[in-house]
């Protein structure tokens, strides 16, 4: 069964304020996946706040109190002005941190096959002392670092399709071989950092995979990247977990990137995401919505992706009628 896990919190975050990573995206995504033909083979799940252990394994402790102690009662800029907090941020972050965390725990125990989490604000910029690109809690950093410390595992693989190279991920891991790390992005572009040179550090050489792309790429390209570097990456590494920051701004029609996928192509890569998975990771998968900035294409997305994340791997869907 697959899980979707949602709250009420990833909408109220920054509502009432004129932002790009709205309230609406998410209210987008879930509308969607309870009105699609396949929701009776959807389990959703309403998420549970983090436990600050799990995110002070990622993020100092001065910053996780810096976010914890904010009271905003209005509009409050966390970093250089594209990051901002309203009344319900905080606790909204807690729980898009702690959505990733239930569903990595509920895959591990066999009461999900994979997992979709909904939460908002997203993950992947945020860095170890500061938040960056709409980001507060480096969610999937810290559901990696859960999984290695809790959950006992020594191999995990992060696929990062979000159009914007994932810096704060890359650099939670960079000197970690527990952690593969594969980014494709669009390059150059915001944040600036993932170059095809940042191989790791240490004991992380080699566990950091960039691929960047050019400004009007489209599926073709990134099906063959999936097909020639993705999938042989995972093969070499055969992950115990794979967790994927699905961002959904690589669209033709997202106003954040000049990148070309069709909604299809997200249906495509996890297709074949699931199929490495399941050789090496008995299927075990989250998923992390992060960008995805065109509210109509990032529902039609997401249905794709989670459409393949339900599709059993003998090509039937389960629940279908
Ligand atoms: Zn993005």
């Amino acid at each position: 069964m697959t899980g979707v896990i949602y709250h009420d919190l990833f909408g109220r975050h920054l509502e009432g304020y004129n932002h790009v990573e709205s309230p609406e995206r998410y209210k987008a995504v879930i509308e969607k996946l309870r009105g699609c033909s396949f929701s009776e083979s959807i389990r959703f799940i309403e998420s549970i706040p983090a436990e600050r252990k799990w995110i002070e394994a990622i993020h100092e402790r001065s910053y996780v109190d810096s976010i914890l102690s904010l009271k905003p009662d209005s509009y409050f800029l966390l970093d250089a002005g594209d990051t901002v907090a309203t009344a319900d941020t905080v606790q909204a972050a807690l729980y898009s941190a702690g959505a990733g965390i239930l569903g990595a725990r509920m895959v591990l125990e066999g009461e999900l096959s994979n997992a979709f989490s909904t939460g908002r604000p997203p993950g992947h910029h945020a860095e170890k002392n500061r938040a960056m690109g709409f980001c507060l809690f480096n969610n999937i950093a810290i559901t990696a670092s859960y999984l290695l410390n809790e959950g006992g595992l020594k191999r995990v693989a992060i696929i990062d399709w979000d159009v914007h190279h994932g810096n704060g991920t890359e650099n939670s891991f960079i000197d970690d071989s527990r952690v593969l790390y594969i980014s494709i992005h669009q390059y150059p572009h915001y944040p600036g950092s993932g170059h095809a040179d940042i191989r790791g550090k240490g004991k992380g050489t080699g566990y950091n995979l960039n691929l960047p792309v050019s400004s009007g790429s489209d599926d073709s390209e990134y099906l063959s990247l999936f097909s020639e570097r993705v999938i042989p990456a995972l093969e070499d590494y055969a992950p115990e977990f794979i967790l994927i920051s699905a961002g959904f701004d690589a669209h033709i029609n997202d106003p954040l990137s000049g990148v070309r996928l069709s909604s299809g192509a997200y249906r495509e890569m996890t297709l074949m995401i699931r199929e490495a998975a399941d050789e090496y990771a008995e299927g075990k998968i989250v998923s992390f919505l992060e960008g995805g900035y065109n509210t109509g294409a990032l529902a039609e997305s997401v249905e794709q992706h989670v459409l393949a994340l339900i599709t059993d791997t003998t090509g039937s869907q389960h629940g279908f009628r």
